[in-house]
């Protein structure tokens, strides 16, 4: 099925190989590769391959994908062998620190979190 891509995305980029990745898990629906500037040993992002802009612009009709998502992300961290725990983070808009608006999950471990985040 041909995705609705977003003009200038470089994560719709990746998610269509035309910039490269190192990709830990892909189906048809999402791609999860690793953050090019790691903040944590595991550092792995996980996008749908669909464009959306962020969690505020989220509609009903992507309900299952973001809860596939969710599903990836707990996959990903197995994989990882992050049994101890790890970190899902989507962070949207300006306050939220976002820096790239196409919606993606943080999945951080390896090393114990901090609570509250910054
Ligand atoms: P945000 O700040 O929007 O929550 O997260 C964006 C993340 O994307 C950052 O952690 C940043 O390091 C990562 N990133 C930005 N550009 C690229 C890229 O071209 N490739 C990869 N693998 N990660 C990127
Ligand atoms: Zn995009």
């Amino acid at each position: 099925t041909l995705l609705r891509m977003a003009a200038d995305c470089i994560f719709c980029r990746i998610a269509a190989g035309t910039i490269p990745s190192t990709k830990v898990f892909e189906d048809e629906r999402v791609l999860a590769f690793r953050d090019l500037h790691p903040v944590a040993p595991t550092h792995v992002l996980v996008i749908p391959k669909e464009h959306i802009a962020s969690t505020a612009h989220a509609v009903e009709t992507h309900e299952a994908l973001l809860g596939h998502l969710l599903l990836v992300a707990a996959k990903v961290a197995e994989q990882e062998g992050l049994a101890k725990g790890f970190r899902v983070v989507t962070n949207t808009g300006a306050d939220g620190g976002q820096t790239v608006d196409h919606l993606h999950l943080h999945v951080l471990g390896g090393r114990s979190m901090t609570w509250p985040p910054g």
